[in-house]
């Protein structure tokens, strides 16, 4: 028996963790219960993301994320007011990850060795308690200060990177601004390629895509990103982003995230159920890559679930991130074969990372 298991290349855990205050080893349930009445934020008590829903649903791997902005004076986004203080906070999120590791909630992998030894142990009993794997990524770079700061965070298991999140970043510009790397930006991708950093290409904007592209050779996926053909937006990408990513051999993963999934999403007014956002909605865009691609070997799942949102805009059919495994009857509704489903669920984020590792 195929032991069906999941791979999400995107899940803010440690944001949820210490932002959300939210105690990711009780069940999305209790989680929500202790959040109830709460209107801090407006995803409380909606949340999707827990360690025993992971287990359950057979995710038995993720790409989890440190997170941290710096703002400069004219920006008007939430950040930090100095890159140190990003860099802390990171620090404090992977203080969280380790936490969970000598729980055994989680395991850190960071390399081929690791990867197969807990792949091995997953397949061989699905169903008994294994710790969740991770990949460590950092999504945002402002809190790489210096390239020592890369090497050391490299020295903990830092594998993935996204150079820029929402704004003008220290290093580039990411979602809803425009420019290109700076030069600490192209040290950054430069020292990346040599340590093989994986570089994320989510969140970049159209002009830093292009001159992190030129610039860096390792290996590059985009851990949750749309498709902009389908819904405009400059934080989606469009055909000939997303051709040269299948070009240079990327995994991109769907987002779960509403307002990527369908076009015209009010946030805050729409609902999942009256606009019919749906995982068949997510396939959408998943089958324009397949269709660019003439193959389902670049797409994978990237769900950013509980990623500041919940289940008031994520597909309606996912009451917990355990759900995720509907996607394999709703792919094999649109004709895709055994073998494509699975490398969809799992096996192609698994073929990147044996490429990626073994170079
Ligand atoms: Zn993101």
């Amino acid at each position: 028996m195929p032991a069906n298991l999941i791979v999400d290349a995107h899940l803010d855990l440690s944001m949820n963790a210490l932002e959300w205050n939210r105690d990711l080893t009780q069940s999305v349930f209790d989680i929500r219960a202790r959040e109830a009445g709460r209107t801090d934020k407006p995803d409380r008590a909606r949340g999707t993301v827990a360690f025993p829903e992971l287990r359950r649903g057979k995710v038995a791997l993720v790409v989890a994320t440190q997170i941290a902005r710096y703002v400069a004076r004219d920006n008007p986004l939430p950040g930090w007011h100095s890159q140190e203080q990003a860099w802390a906070q990171t620090q404090g999120q992977l203080a969280w990850y380790r936490e969970m590791e000598t729980r055994g909630e989680m395991r850190q992998i960071v390399d081929l060795a690791s990867l197969n030894a807990h792949l091995d142990a997953w397949t061989r009993d699905p169903d008994a308690h294994h710790p969740i794997g991770y990949i460590l990524s950092l999504e945002g770079a402002d809190s790489i200060v210096s390239l020592d700061h890369l090497e050391r965070a490299y020295a903990y298991g830092l594998r993935a990177l996204g150079p820029a999140h929402y704004g003008p970043g220290v290093h580039a510009f990411g979602t809803d601004s425009d420019g290109g790397l700076s030069a600490s930006g192209r040290a950054l991708v430069k020292r990346m390629e040599e340590l093989g950093i994986i570089l994320d290409a989510t969140h970049l904007c159209d002009t830093s895509f292009w001159e992190a592209m030129d610039l860096y050779h390792g290996p590059v996926w985009a851990s949750h990103n749309n498709v902009r053909a389908l819904v405009p937006h400059n934080r989606q990408f469009d055909d000939d982003q997303l051709k040269l990513l299948i070009q240079r051999g990327a995994v991109i993963g769907a987002a779960f995230d509403a307002w990527m999934i369908v076009p015209n999403w009010k946030r805050g007014e729409s609902t999942p159920e009256a606009r019919g956002v749906t995982l068949d909605r997510i396939i959408d865009h998943i089958d324009h890559i397949c269709q660019l691609a003439g193959n389902a070997r670049h797409v994978g799942i990237g769900s950013d679930l509980d990623g500041a949102f919940g289940k008031e805009q994520c597909p309606s059919d996912i009451e917990t991130i355990a759900d995720l495994h509907r996607l394999r009857d709703r792919f094999a509704a649109r004709g895709y074969s055994a073998d494509d489903i699975e490398g969809m669920m799992f096996g192609n984020w698994i073929r990147f990372l044996n490429s990626a590792w073994s170079r």
